[in-house]
């Protein structure tokens, strides 16, 4: 079984974003905007700030109390769209309830919506548009299949999860009529009939659920690669909590063929996608502006 390392392979690609702007006077720049206090967004906006860091990318974080008004954000969300020292845009998601994400996501700039969220950048991927973004679960798993040569095209890929942030876009991203995708893919989700079957048909098997191990063996065609995107925190008396997966790790290993692991699997190439989406809107940017 090949373990598929997420942590190796965006190391090697924050280090070729290093060299696509070491020659640039100018920095790219990102903003990240959260609000109110919420730790597992804290700790996210932590970690793309420090990947930013690491690779020479300016990045500014907003904090915003949890009352803030949605009108006030959408105010700093138009300042930014319209700052030409900002390429990317990212708001921290969840965002309070008393917020309309949606009216949020589509205040951001398409050009600088670096998250590829906005209505426009998921138009342009579901047509094969290539100047916009994608969003970066869906890159990045795309990314680690071709990093591990893991045939694409004419697979069966099966993906559990129908989310607008991964399960949605990965579909639309496998199955573009391109060499190196073309692939069939049946997207499930809570309401699948029969679910264990259709999962056992995967050449590739994704799952986006957010349901730790929920993905057995018994659910895995042997020799299929499995990669997991879920995360869940798990809490045990007197013990950190552990991050794990969707996939029970310890019995599919014994049918697939290859599998991320969690962490270290696309958890770390999320983050990496983030950085070479911000790198992509500055060096269109830079373009405009020459
Ligand atoms: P959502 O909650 O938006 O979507 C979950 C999907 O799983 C839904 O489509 C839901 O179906 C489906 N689902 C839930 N239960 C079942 C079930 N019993 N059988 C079949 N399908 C089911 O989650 P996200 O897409 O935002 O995230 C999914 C997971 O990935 C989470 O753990 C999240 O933390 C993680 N994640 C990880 C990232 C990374 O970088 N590694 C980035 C983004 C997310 P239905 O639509 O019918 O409700």
């Amino acid at each position: 079984m090949i373990l598929i390392d997420g942590r190796k392979v965006a190391a090697e690609i924050r280090a070729s974003l290093v060299e696509k702007i070491k020659n640039h006077k100018q920095k790219p720049a990102i903003v990240f905007i959260l609000v109110g206090e919420d730790p597992g967004s804290q700790a996210y906006v932590r970690m793309k700030k420090k990947a930013a860091l690491e690779i020479g990318v300016i990045s500014h974080v907003l904090e915003l109390p949890h009352e803030t008004e949605e009108e006030a954000l959408l105010e700093k969300i138009r300042a930014y769209n319209e700052d030409e020292t900002i390429d990317g845009i990212l708001v921290q998601q969840p965002l309070p309830k008393h917020i309309d994400s949606e009216k949020i996501v589509n205040a951001v700039l398409p050009e600088k919506d670096v998250d590829g969220f906005h209505p426009t950048n998921l138009g342009k991927l579901l047509i094969g548009q290539e100047d916009g973004f994608i969003s970066c679960t869906p890159l990045g798993v795309l990314r680690l299949l071709e990093y591990y040569k893991i045939p694409i095209a004419g697979q069966h890929v099966v993906i559990v999860g129908r989310s607008n942030i991964v399960g949605k876009p990965l579909a639309a991203l496998l199955v573009q009529k391109k060499p190196h995708l073309n692939a069939t893919v049946t997207i499930c989700h809570s309401r699948t009939k029969d679910l264990k079957s259709i999962c056992l048909q995967g050449d590739i098997l994704i799952a986006a659920i957010g349901r730790a191990g929920f993905i057995k063996k018994d659910m895995v065609k042997k020799g299929a690669t499995v990669i997991d995107v879920g995360i869940s925190r798990i809490a045990s008396p007197n013990e950190p909590p552990q991050i794990v997966g969707d996939v029970d790790f310890e019995g599919v290993k014994e049918v697939a063929s290859a599998m991320t692991p969690v962490p270290r699997g696309v958890g770390p190439m999320t983050i990496a996608m983030l950085m070479e989406n911000t790198i992509s809107s500055f060096l269109r940017r830079q373009k405009t502006y020459d």
